[in-house]
């Protein structure tokens, strides 16, 4: 059997600022070149592996900012979410959990327990892989993503955040300081689920998130739906969302919307499915995640 031959790693310089205005300061003075680390659960990879990003010649620890931590909710202004919250944190955060619960679905299955406590929102929105658990459940939210950089802080929603695969608006020397969700209205129901090869340690071959707002007689007076992994950026299936609002929640209805739903999936096919395959996981996944955010809209 070949053993797999190391690759020599390249050295690279290693800052920890202890603030944000420090952290911009040392991406501004040191260059393009650089990279952000929060957990570094995708980026240590990344740079171990080659290839997928060019091998960064300095690294700026987020952990130590304070103002890329904490989680804070209120009814007024809503939930803002710091770059730095783990997925553990914001899996067990209680106004997640009962405001916020597609995002709480797809924090708690990111990886491994010790891959939650590493990994970060804002790193998994940064890192901009289309199957990231946390994008459909931001785009159902429809968050907003707080830049801050030389120039000060911009504000992106975050269906304009990605831009291909590992691509995002971020300039060179801005990072992603918070997440900023609004409150949901009263009777919203949501999730995200997603289908997987193996139970655990594996990455969506589809996810979808639903988020759904009842009124008198089960009218569906909201409704949002986000795909991840069938298309080069997590997308919102607007359509589906269409073909659903001002009308009573039915099977039918979901059947139909969850069909729409395929429409607007761009899949590719690999190794873990064909685009055919995906399509489908996409319909029955949209139809399930309706039925059930109907049902904890109904229970809210
Ligand atoms: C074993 C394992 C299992 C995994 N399972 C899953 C899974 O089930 N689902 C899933 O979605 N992902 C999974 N991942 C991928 C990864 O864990 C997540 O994407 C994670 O959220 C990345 O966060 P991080 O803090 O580790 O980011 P890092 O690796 O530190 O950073 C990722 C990228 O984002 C940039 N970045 C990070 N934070 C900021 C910021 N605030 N501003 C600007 N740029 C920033 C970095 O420069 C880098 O380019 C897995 C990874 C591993 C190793």
């Amino acid at each position: 059997m070949a053993l797999r031959k190391e690759r020599p790693l390249k050295t690279f310089e290693y800052f920890a600022p202890d603030s944000l205005p420090e952290a911009l300061n040392l991406l501004q003075e040191r260059g393009a070149e650089g990279r952000a680390l929060a957990g570094g659960t995708d980026l240590v990879v990344q740079v171990k592996e080659g290839g997928k990003i060019p091998t960064p010649s300095y690294l700026v620890s987020l952990r130590r900012l304070p103002e890329l931590r904490g989680i804070n909710f209120s009814e007024r202004d809503g939930l803002r979410i710091g770059a730095t919250v783990t997925m553990t944190e914001a899996a067990e955060s209680a106004p997640i959990r009962e405001r916020y619960r597609a995002l709480a679905d797809g924090a708690e299955i990111v990886g491994s327990i010790q891959t939650m406590n590493m990994a970060t929102i804002g790193g998994n929105v940064c890192n901009a892989a289309p199957s990231a658990d946390t994008a459909p459940p931001l785009l159902t939210y429809e968050a907003v993503a707080v830049i801050a950089g030389p120039k000060g802080e911009r504000d992106v929603p975050i269906e304009e955040f990605w831009l291909g695969p590992n691509q995002t608006v971020l300039q060179p020397g801005e990072l992603l300081r918070e997440l900023r969700l609004p409150t949901p209205p009263a009777n919203t129901g949501g999730i995200y689920v997603r289908q997987t090869p193996r139970k655990q340690m594996d990455i969506a071959v589809v996810g979808v998130a639903v988020l759904l707002t009842l009124g008198q007689g089960d009218r569906i007076e909201r409704a949002r739906i986000a795909l991840a992994a069938v298309a080069p950026t997590p997308i919102r299936a607007r359509k589906a969302e269409a073909a659903l609002e001002g009308k009573a929640a039915s099977e039918a209805l979901f059947a139909e919307a969850a069909e729409t739903a395929t429409t607007e999936a761009s899949p590719i096919g690999d190794v873990r499915g064909s685009a055919e395959f995906r399509r489908h996981l996409v319909r029955v996944t949209t139809e399930r995640c309706l039925r059930e955010a109907a049902q904890r809209a109904r229970a809210s």
